[in-house]
């Protein structure tokens, strides 16, 4: 049988491309040699947030007198903790199942490798067998970059963020090299289960790539409560639990750290393992070149996803995959991405969320801009409910047509309402159009109709 589509990588692009044509009717053959739902469901956000979750639960009854509360003996139980968040994947797991169960979509389980790739038919060599089919969908994802310090290899004190999600104990105290968005977001996590965390960013602030006010609220924030964070300091070896650093920053202190684990997270490689045969496939910097489309320079052949190297983001995963096959199917009018109005969010405490772009992007492009910036106490409901947190909403704005760019979000729970500011950036709307949209009262949201 010659497939429509055959697809490598059962994550979020993986699996959002073949529920999609399969219910259009198209044969799909989808390859996953682990679990279906990829990175994000078994071993990214959703394990993730199911143990912030349960930190934040501790942290806020720990924490509860500022509201009023007292709580005496509050403990946690990290097994508990562990085996609720397997719970919670299983089922989501189950869940991607089931929307791939119908008679055009066949799941292989087991290591996929293209064997050939000419126009209209590629073969793909699994468990044995061999599957051909008219499309190839590369959906491969990434995985975590192992940067070249010495010492880190085959030393058992190193964590990576699927050591750190598997483990059945905390650890004494945590190192963990790198301040993005992993870095931060277990930071946030082991602090708030009381292990003592130190933070080693390379770059001058930590979450380098996000709006500089914002990240500033949060800098201070975690100092403030404890935690250890290096900025401007680079690991020059580990051995054993020792990690050796130096600073560019004058007089910094220690040059010597020390914890029970070193968890590294500087980011992470498009995965190509099984795509040798495909000589002639564009990479830049490692990554698959994909166009508007998700299309490589092959013929039939479609990337999407982390091994893109484009936004590494489980929902622009999906919203390629939705593209690709889109575009596959001939379907008009054809989508494209709209790359400048992604959501992204740190689900830190408190959240960060941002769309669009920052100053400093706008001041590259030669965008002329107008900021606007307002402390989330501005919200009534915010107030009632972040006892000693201001928050921040800022909003760019063209400041030509006055058209919203970008808008940069401190404060729980902005992560349940960036979407509406995402929708504004997609649709181009102006502060004028934006301002005629009604939020609900009293919602955090409403910071957002206060700003624009
Ligand atoms: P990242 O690129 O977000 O952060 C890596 C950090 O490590 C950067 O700040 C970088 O300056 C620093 N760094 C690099 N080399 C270093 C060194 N030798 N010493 C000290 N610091 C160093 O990467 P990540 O945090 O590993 O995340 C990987 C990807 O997964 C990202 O694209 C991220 O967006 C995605 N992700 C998203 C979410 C989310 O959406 N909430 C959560 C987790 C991961």
């Amino acid at each position: 049988m010659k497939y429509f589509l055959a697809i490598i990588g059962g994550g979020p692009a993986g699996y959002t491309a073949a529920e999609k044509a399969s219910k259009a009717g198209k044969d799909v053959v989808l390859f996953e040699q682990n679990a279906v739902g990829g990175t994000c469901l078994n071993v990214g956000c959703i394990p993730t947030k199911s143990l912030l979750y349960g930190a934040k639960q501790y942290y806020n009854a720990t924490h509860a007198t500022k509201y009023g509360v007292t709580a005496e003996n509050v403990a946690f139980d990290f097994a508990a903790m562990q085996k609720r968040k397997t719970i919670v994947v299983r089922k989501l797991v189950a869940g991607i199942k089931q929307r791939l169960n119908n008679e055009h979509c066949t799941l292989v389980s087991g290591f996929a490798k293209v064997i050939s790739c000419q126009p209209s038919v590629v073969s793909i060599e699994c468990n044995g067998e061999t599957y051909e089919a008219e499309n190839l969908m590369i959906c491969t994802g990434s995985t975590n970059f192992v940067p070249p310090i010495p010492g880190i290899k085959d030393n058992p004190a190193i964590w990576d963020s699927t050591d750190a999600l598997a483990a059945t104990e905390l650890p004494k105290s945590i190192i963990i090299v790198g301040g993005g968005v992993i870095g931060m977001e277990f930071a946030t996590l082991y602090h708030e289960l009381g292990v003592p965390v130190t933070v080693i960013e390379a770059m001058p602030t930590i979450l380098p790539n996000l709006d500089p006010d914002v990240v500033q609220i949060l800098l201070d924030k975690y100092r403030k409560a404890g935690i250890n964070i290096l900025t401007s300091t680079k690991v020059t070896k580990i051995e054993g639990n020792d990690v050796y650093v130096e600073s560019s920053i004058k007089d910094a202190e220690k040059s010597r750290i020390t914890s029970t684990k070193v968890l590294v997270s500087v980011g992470r490689r498009a995965n190509l393992n099984g795509l040798e045969a495909l000589n002639d496939l564009e990479l830049n910097r490692g990554a698959i070149v994909i166009d508007d489309f998700c299309k490589t320079n092959l013929p039939n052949v479609y990337a999407c996803g982390d091994v893109t190297g484009k936004i590494m983001l489980a929902h622009v995963a999906a919203r390629q995959a939705e593209v690709a096959v889109g575009r596959m199917l001939k379907q008009i009018p054809l989508q494209r991405i709209a790359y400048n109005a992604i959501p992204s969010v740190v689900y830190t405490n408190p959240e960060i969320a941002s769309v669009g772009i920052t100053e400093a992007q706008a001041a590259e492009m030669n965008i002329p801009i107008e900021v606007n910036k307002l402390p989330m106490t501005f919200s009534g409901r915010f107030m009632a409910e972040n006892e000693g947190e201001t928050g921040l909403c800022k909003v760019i704005t063209d400041a030509k047509n006055h058209s919203i760019l970008g808008v940069h979000l401190i404060g729980n729970p902005c992560s349940e309402f960036i979407a509406a500011a995402s929708f504004a950036v997609r649709m181009g709307y102006t502060t004028a159009e934006f301002q005629q949209v009604v939020f609900p009262h009293p919602t955090v949201s409403e910071i957002l109709h206060e700003a624009i």
